[in-house]
């Protein structure tokens, strides 16, 4: 060896000083107990300051910049300013609210850094673990597959996949949509959340494809309509593939008869998919089960877990009846992905053959160990509980002389508005447009907003385990005082 050589100092991103990151640890751990533990006692969401926006502008470190100092860095100009969908009175959506010891998971899965996408290692057990637990949740055989994945949209996206090219009749992997002697369609209600046509449009059917079918007054696929839609597509030639049922659509929570829907698509022949975003988990609450009656009999389901099942994003899953389907759609074996039966290469499952993604965190560790935290019958109990509220608040929109309801509410979502009858229908959807806002911007509590056949409506989507019957209460009050306040400031008719 060259005496040179020992003048070579490597270098690692690991602490120089192990004791002070742990301390720093163990503050941010500290404080990030007290932050969920007042989280009742801010505001739900606040506007960001443009001077926060302005220091936010940082130069690209070159430097290295001390952990604590980033840390205050943090505490000032991030924390502050969140979505603030960890709130009790945050209705906004359908976004979920996080827990504790789902952020302590995280911070465990962010430790191992663990790559579950194939392999002989139990982060993959602990994935298939919870893949069969969801399965026995929502009514899916053990035999069927399923995968982790970021959000709905993206288990929508597989599922889909698994449709068309199941569905095609020919090796569309290897010729590609060009080759499909018929246009393929596939069917959904004209309430279908935009990740399905997103998911459409990404898989080249074509938006055009994707017949969107009118509702009726619950807001659920209009099953007649559906069924003369496929007639005259199939005299016109083109192939109905696949219907998308709704457990659960964002703007209402409105659940199309699922049990219908896979009758018809074991009649003509097509592959039946269920968007169950949140409303999947219906499934939980041995009250609500009926409204999801018929969802195991899906070829594929996609839901979230984030949403109704309250764990820190990202996690979502989508199970597929025919593993032998899901497999032949994603699995591809380059040499350096072989998989091996001994050592780190063996393991029975790779969850690369079955999704897009070949890195991929372990996301399943924070549902393995929620869980078990709580145990299934507390999700039922919370499930319940948020639809509970949701008919406590319809009730009250109901009561009141100001408000009215604009939509029925099965689950969890209510969709209202503030009335003022000297007002045409033009200034109302603007005047609970403004509502709404004002409401964001006292900080409160938090509402969204939709449109139903052409009325503005205010939205409460409840996914939320933190909320109380009182914040329903003080959300009635809020939106009453805020409306009067927009008619005396003299909110009036435009011209
Ligand atoms: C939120 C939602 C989606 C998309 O899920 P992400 O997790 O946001 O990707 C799809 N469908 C419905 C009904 C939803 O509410």
């Amino acid at each position: 060896m060259a005496a040179a050589d020992h003048a070579i100092t490597e270098e690692s991103l690991d602490p120089q000083d192990w004791e002070s990151m742990r301390a720093l640890g163990h503050r941010m751990l500290d404080d990030m107990m007290t932050y969920l533990e007042t989280v009742e006692e801010r505001p739900v969401w606040q506007p960001i300051p443009d001077d926060v926006k302005a220091r936010l502008r940082q130069p690209l470190p070159r430097e290295p910049q001390s952990p604590e100092e980033i840390y205050e860095n943090f505490l000032e100009l991030v924390l502050p300013y969140p979505m603030g969908n960890i709130h009790p009175r945050f209705w906004g959506w359908a976004i979920a609210t996080g827990t504790p010891f789902g952020m302590l998971a995280e911070m465990l899965s962010s430790a191992l850094n663990s790559v579950p996408g194939g392999g002989e290692q139990v982060p993959n057990d602990v994935e298939l673990q919870v893949l069969d637990w969801c399965k026995e949740m929502l009514g899916f055989p053990l035999e069927a597959s399923g995968l982790l994945v970021s959000g709905c949209s993206m288990a929508t996206l597989v599922g889909l996949t698994v449709a068309r090219n199941s569905m095609a009749g020919f090796d569309l992997r290897q010729e590609g949509v060009q080759a499909s002697p018929h246009r393929m369609a596939f069917y959904c209600s004209t309430e279908t959340h935009s990740s399905v046509q997103k998911a459409i449009e990404l898989l080249g059917l074509g938006a055009a494809y994707l017949r969107q079918v009118p509702v009726n007054e619950e807001f659920q696929i209009d099953l007649a309509a559906l069924q003369q839609t496929i007639a005259e597509d199939r005299d016109a030639g083109y192939k109905p593939t696949c219907i998308v049922g709704n457990a659960g659509t964002i703007n209402t929570g409105a659940l199309d008869d699922l049990d219908s829907l896979a009758d018809i698509c074991e009649r003509e022949g097509m592959w039946f998919h269920v968007d169950g975003a949140f409303g999947a988990w219906a499934a939980l609450s041995p009250k609500l089960r009926p409204l999801v009656a018929g969802m195991g009999r899906a070829h594929s389901l996609a839901c979230d877990i984030h949403k109704w099942m309250y764990m820190p994003y990202e996690i979502a899953c989508v199970l597929v009846r025919s593993a032998e389907d899901h497999r032949r759609s994603f699995s591809l074996m380059p040499d350096y992905l072989e998989h091996h039966t001994r050592g780190l290469a063996g393991g029975r499952v790779w969850f690369t053959d079955y999704g897009i993604q070949l890195s991929r965190s372990f996301r399943a560790l924070k549902a393995w160990m929620s869980l078990k935290e709580h145990g299934i019958e507390k999700y039922g109990r919370l499930i319940q509980q948020n639809v509970d509220q949701a008919r406590y608040l319809a009730d009250l929109v109901e009561s009141s002389l100001e408000l009215e309801i604009l939509a029925p509410v099965p689950l969890n979502t209510v969709c209202f508005r503030f009335r003022a009858d000297q007002l045409d229908e033009p200034s109302l959807n603007r005047l609970n447009e403004e509502l709404m806002i004002r409401l964001q911007e006292e900080g409160k509590v938090l509402i969204s907003y939709t449109t139903l056949n052409g009325t503005y409506a205010l939205r409460a989507g409840i996914t939320n385990h933190r909320s109380r019957r009182e914040d329903f209460d003080l959300l009635i009050q809020e939106v009453t005082k805020v409306g009067k306040q927009l008619l005396d400031e003299g909110f009036v008719n435009a011209e």
